[in-house]
């Protein structure tokens, strides 16, 4: 025992980590226990001569274990936390890494682990550059994940360190963007996935639940399902198309989580596949001649198809999907064939109808891909082709209806409705369209509602998008259906999807008075029907609702006490009245989201030091010493310069007024 522990171990009888501190800042001669001690440091522009010295006492640590000693320094790394230049200096210094070691110090004294949790959590949380958020993510992600099994059963301490964790992947999911180059490959070891992986395996390897006995993994998400809680329910129905879906063509998946943090519909993945829109005309100058002499109409066969995309099917049981070889007479179908289509369009001037024509080519070859292929690549390489040539379409084409479709199809998104709208305007839309639109939409508005609702917390405003989406999602599947008679493929699922929708949202007490009229019956005999017609039109919403229905019983019976525990949950009527009475607006993602999110976070945050209150900032309501004054009107503080531009774009442009020009 040195001298330092000795005194602490004394300390340790009479206070807690402010004692340890003071211990520590006496050894060191430093002062940084008060708002008095802070506000000297800052005005005195001694805070790297304060860092220095404790970090050096923080690495002589290194290997020991008194947790009252690396208490102590976390503590006064708490302190200086509520200074902006000392959290530069630390950040600098290697202090904050400090802190994540910490982090897994093994110990049993769960009071050290909090306090290095609750430090943690203030650095990792807070709002900076990318290049700091980044550095941050690296250093800690490994650290958080190797402590995070030992805290299952305390609820807390858990579902901070999931949110730290997920707060993590989702920076360094933005590095490739941000840093215009993939990680480097020591900082990916850093990260030590495979460990993360083992810790998140059952939710990340759907085989490995779907391996499980008697459908245990399915039943246990039917059982979610069955919760009176609408977000649980959601989250039930995510599982489920989880393990459904294949991992071949995972950005395009149903309901795709990752939808979570895009505002904005997909991008197409820049460079990694380029638009074939050559717009080559010369190869349908040429007549097409079969090897029996005969010869083949590229150019009437071609405009045929364009109708049918336009105009739809004769009879209203059919599917919207064009069977090809029905509309197109020729006695082989390939690539070269539908190429030279393509060209005697372009050939003849019909640049538009040529674009149609390759648009409605692509989604036929995706709907073949699923049926044939299991090699992700090039179902990959049409899905990225088909995004691209709609937005494409969009652009070159903004006064026809089509391509709104087509990227609504593609594309999913929050983009939609506009689409939607912007379509029906068009002078050029048809029935068919109309009801194309309807029909697409209802799915995108689908996904975006079961995303928030499943996986953003509820209650906030990101979940209250949720409610939006799928609020918009029901009236939508109302007007679709109200546009379509005769029962085609479209239709019947349409009415799965409606049964879903309605269920999701309403819960397991109440289906049998779902408003559209639908039962579940119904829904059971759509299932079937498209079965029969070997309909693969979201075909994983299909498979999830086939599995839910008559896994039910079976649920109930094997989770019941999983059941019977959500049942107990306040949450759950709390939930549905939020969804009842919600008739706002989305919330708006402006350039003042980062100070909105902070402030939700420093609100909970301990706000004093030693006792006495700290200042907050205007902005993000962080508590800290040495505010800074806004320059021209003096009135608002700013604990960093980041804030005070986020505050002066979110508003404060106008109101700020200097003292001289008012009076
Ligand atoms: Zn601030
Ligand atoms: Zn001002």
């Amino acid at each position: 025992m040195n001298a330092v522990e000795r005194v602490c171990a004394v300390a340790a009888r009479t206070g807690g980590w402010d004692a340890f501190s003071e211990v520590i800042c006496r050894h060191l001669k430093i002062a940084v226990s008060t708002q008095k001690d802070l506000k000297r440091i800052v005005k005195q522009k001694t805070s790297a001569d304060v860092v220095q010295k404790l970090a050096i006492f923080a690495r002589k640590q290194r290997g020991r274990r008194d947790t009252c000693v690396l208490g102590g320094i976390v503590n006064i790394i708490q302190n200086l936390e509520k200074d902006e230049t000392s959290i530069q200096e630390m950040y600098k210094q290697g202090l904050l890494d400090f802190v994540f070691q910490c982090l897994t110090v093994p110990i049993d004294v769960s009071n050290f682990r909090k306090l290095a949790i609750v430090v943690s959590q203030d650095i990792i949380m807070e709002w900076r550059d990318s290049d700091t958020w980044h550095n941050i993510s690296f250093k800690s992600t490994a650290n958080i994940a190797s402590i995070i099994a030992e805290h299952v059963r305390d609820k807390t301490v858990f579902g901070a360190l999931l949110i730290l964790l997920e707060n993590n992947l989702t920076k360094l999911c933005t590095y490739r963007m941000l840093q215009k180059h993939t990680i480097p490959a020591a900082s990916l070891q850093s990260l030590q996935l495979p460990r993360l992986a083992a810790t998140l395996v059952a939710y990340y390897q759907s085989s490995a639940l779907n391996d499980l006995p008697f459908d245990t993994g399915k039943s246990l998400f039917v059982a979610l399902m069955l919760s009176p809680s609408i977000s649980i329910r959601f989250r039930g129905l995510i599982g489920l198309l989880n393990l459904i879906h294949s991992d071949s063509t995972w950005d395009f998946r149903f309901c795709n989580p990752q939808r979570k943090y895009l505002n904005l519909a997909f991008p197409p993945p820049e460079n990694s596949c380029s638009l074939d829109m050559s717009r080559d005309a010369s190869a349908g100058l040429a007549p097409m001649i079969f090897p029996d002499g005969s010869t083949f109409d590229s150019y009437g066969w071609a405009m045929k198809f364009v109708e049918y995309e336009h105009q739809g099917p004769k009879n209203n049981d059919e599917s919207f999907e064009p069977p090809l070889t029905r509309i197109i007479g020729a006695p082989v179908l390939n690539m070269f064939i539908l190429k030279h289509m393509e060209s005697t369009l372009r050939a003849k001037g019909k640049h538009y109808e040529a674009d149609v024509f390759n648009f409605g080519i692509q989604m036929l070859l995706i709907r073949t891909l699923k049926m044939t292929e299991n090699e992700s690549q090039p179902l990959f390489d049409v899905h990225i082709t088909a995004r691209l040539s709609a937005l494409d379409g969009i652009k070159r084409w903004p006064e026809r209806s089509y391509f709104y479709y087509a990227a609504i199809k593609t594309l999913g998104g929050p983009e939609c409705s506009e689409w939607a709208t912007k379509g029906i305007k068009c002078t050029d839309t048809t029935p068919h369209l109309r009801r194309r639109i309807s029909y697409e939409l209802s799915f995108a508005l689908f996904e975006m509602g079961v995303v928030f609702l499943a996986l953003q917390v509820p209650e906030t405003m990101w979940w209250k998008d949720g409610v939006k989406y799928m609020k918009m999602c029901q009236a939508s599947i109302q007007e679709a259906l109200g546009l379509m008679t005769g029962g085609s493929a479209e239709q019947t699922m349409l009415v799965v999807l409606s049964f879903i929708a309605e269920y999701l949202v309403r819960g397991p007490n109440s289906e049998s008075q779902l408003p559209s009229g639908l039962s579940e019956k119904e829904a059971l005999v759509s299932l079937s029907i498209l079965k029969v017609r070997e309909c693969k039109e979201n075909s994983e919403l299909q498979e999830a609702v086939s599995t839910f229905l008559p896994l039910r019983s079976e649920a109930s019976k094997k989770w019941s006490s999983l059941i019977s525990a959500m049942q107990k949950m306040p949450l759950a009527a709390k939930e549905a009245q939020t969804f009842n009475d919600f008739t706002g607006d989305f919330w708006k993602y402006d350039d003042n989201m980062p100070a909105t999110v902070m402030r939700m976070y420093f609100e909970k945050t301990k706000n004093t030091i030693n006792g006495s209150t700290l200042p907050q900032c205007s902005t993000c309501h962080k508590p800290t010493v040495g505010l800074k004054k806004c320059g021209r009107c003096g009135q608002t503080k700013y604990c960093s310069e980041i804030c005070q531009f986020f505050d002066w774009k979110a508003g404060h442009k106008a109101k700020c007024i200097s003292p001289e020009i008012s009076t």
